[in-house]
């Protein structure tokens, strides 16, 4: 998210308003009578520990400080309750993750948790509430429903900012859950130690505020391994994804776009190595493609660099680690980085680094789920490639690398459907066959003969103009495909073609010759050509028309010449 600088005037002027003054309304209308020191430090500690232990709940992080909190307010009444809870906005802000500016998210959260604060005390008040009571149920419904407006004021507030804000917004069903399952459990927890503390003082602190924390780190555990499994259920779907595409550039995208997403990284920049240097071939900054070109960096030089030379994965948590190791992200606000090598063969193709603005955001276990994907990506890219080889291998012919029959054929209908769609207005067809190649082949052998083929391969196709196709029809026969070439400029192309052929000399060293000198040899090449429309309206016709102009025509006239079709 961009940092709104209008946004943040804005919420501290509301801030200004709201939270000072109102501290200060509190301390002077309900400043507590007695406060033991011991007591308040102890609770003040147990609050800031509580907020700084998250735990993941329904995917967003939540911290359980309203039990402790609510013991505060029953013990001690609103004053002590709004200076403890706006000391935890602090813990919050550190342990929270978040793109927002740290500015904003203080304003809003110590906000926030003020109007809740008073409006929740107002009803505990209204319900008959009595800070100090030593009267179970009394404390129990009234701190119910100090809990129930308290929750409610947030949830409000809150819809509040992200509609503010632009964000999407709803509350679920499991939202409401959770607030319904915090209060079963919190408020037994608060009732609890408010009560232990009038039996066993301070010692109540120890027995359920240890206890409580021991079970929340414990919890905060199981919530890490979980988060792995769904990392690792994440990575095989991307990599599932990836091994389904067949177009590189496509693939390379879309891993860089996936990485990017698992991993809420704000820089993400592929190189790509060379013999001993990286190019940048891809940038992602702030969930967009950028063209931002590095210099080349050589191996060994700076994060990636290294990587590269070392083929050994890099883990920073902040910039005091990389600050003297970096090359080009010294003027960024990037703190933690993740630089893995992305190999093939134990050799290093590609270099992946990964940049977030918060510290602490790449973990260890993170390294392994990027190496998964990287081999999905490598396998990707070869899966590809192969695919595309293969592709283009049953395209061509294996001797020439010109196009083959088949593809001709499907050439020739494209051709004749735009013809028919009016894209183009004529087709030309121009057939040819090398003249008398058998006794190129009975001279000089059938390897020559292989070897001025593919030369004469070469030629027609740098004869070739754009738009036009030429492909190998068969033994020695070829066929150029000219769209909107009308009979005339195609009648002339093939004569120029034929000049060409008959200036062209090919050098070639006969096999069936012992001392294999190089000799020279001329051919020449009958050509018939047909129109579309002016002979037939038919792509197969209009081959088979230009196939006989070839042998009447040219062939049987003498050959060396072009000939057009007659009916
Ligand atoms: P013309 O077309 O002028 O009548 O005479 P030609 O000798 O070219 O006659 P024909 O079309 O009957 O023979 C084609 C010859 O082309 C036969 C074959 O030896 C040769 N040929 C066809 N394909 C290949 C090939 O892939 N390599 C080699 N070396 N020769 C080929
Ligand atoms: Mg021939
Ligand atoms: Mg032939």
């Amino acid at each position: 998210m961009a940092f709104n600088k209008t946004n943040l005037h804005l919420y501290f002027l509301l801030w200004l308003f709201i939270v000072p003054p109102g501290l200060l309304y509190a301390f002077f209308n309900f400043f507590p009578q007695t406060i033991e020191w011991d007591r308040f430090i102890s609770f003040t500690i147990l609050a800031l520990l509580t907020s700084s232990i998250l735990i993941k709940f329904n995917g967003k992080p939540v911290t359980w400080t309203m039990w402790v909190t609510m013991a505060v307010f029953l013990h001690y009444g609103l004053f002590i309750e709004l200076v403890i809870s706006q000391l935890t906005v602090f813990v919050f802000l550190i342990v929270q993750k978040s793109s927002i500016h740290v500015l904003k998210r203080y304003f809003i959260n110590s906000t926030m948790l003020l109007i809740a604060s008073f409006i929740a005390a107002i009803s505990f008040y209204l319900v008959g509430g009595e800070v100090g009571t030593t009267v179970f149920w009394l404390a129990l419904v009234s701190l119910a429903v100090y809990r129930l407006i308290y929750t409610i004021v947030n949830m409000t507030l809150v819809k509040l900012v992200l509609t503010a804000e632009g964000s999407p917004n709803y509350l679920s069903v499991r939202d409401v859950l959770y607030e319904y399952w915090n209060v079963v459990l919190l408020l037994p927890m608060a009732l609890t130690l408010y009560f232990l503390l009038n039996i066993i003082g301070n010692a109540a602190f120890l027995l359920i505020g240890g206890t409580y924390l021991v079970i929340a780190l414990l919890v905060r555990q199981y919530d890490k391994s979980e988060q792995v499994n769904t990392e690792l259920a994440l990575a095989g779907e991307i990599g599932s994804e990836l091994t389904g595409l067949t177009d590189e550039l496509k693939i390379r995208d879309q891993f860089l776009e996936e990485v990017n997403k698992l991993f809420d990284a704000d820089y993400l920049y592929l190189f790509k190595s060379h013999d001993d240097w990286l190019e940048q071939v891809r940038a992602i900054e702030d969930n967009r493609f950028i063209n931002n070109n590095f210099d080349p960096l050589p191996s060994g030089w700076g994060i990636a660099g290294k990587v590269f030379s070392t083929n050994k994965s890099i883990l920073y948590s902040a910039k005091k680690e990389w600050n003297d190791v970096a090359l080009y992200i010294n003027d960024q606000d990037v703190e933690s980085i993740l630089c893995v090598p992305i190999s093939h063969n134990d050799h290093v193709e590609y270099v992946l680094f990964l940049g977030s603005r918060r510290p602490n955001i790449f973990k260890e276990y993170q390294l392994q789920i990027v190496d998964l994907l990287s081999s999905y990506f490598t396998v990707s890219l070869d899966k590809a490639k192969y695919m595309q080889k293969a592709l283009t291998q049953s395209e061509k012919c294996a001797l020439t690398n010109l196009y083959n029959y088949k593809y001709l054929e499907t050439k020739l209908s494209s051709d004749m459907k735009n013809y028919e769609q009016k894209k183009i207005q004529t087709l030309s067809a121009v057939m040819m066959d090398i003249d008398h190649f058998k006794r190129v082949n009975d001279t000089y052998g059938h390897e020559c003969g292989n070897d001025i083929l593919v030369a004469f391969a070469r030629l027609l196709e740098s004869e070739v103009p754009t738009g036009a196709t030429v492909g190998r029809y068969g033994g020695e026969e070829f066929l150029f495909l000219l769209p909107d070439f009308d009979k005339s400029e195609a009648l002339a192309f093939g004569e120029s073609i034929r000049k060409k052929i008959k200036e062209t000399t090919f050098e070639i060293v006969p096999d069936l010759d012992r001392e294999r000198k190089p000799v020279n040899v001329s051919i020449t090449a009958s050509i018939g050509v047909s129109t579309v429309p002016d002979d037939t309206d038919e792509g197969m016709t209009l081959v088979r028309n230009a196939d006989r102009a070839l042998y009447i025509g040219a062939k049987q006239a003498g050959r060396d010449r072009v000939a057009e079709y007659i009916r």
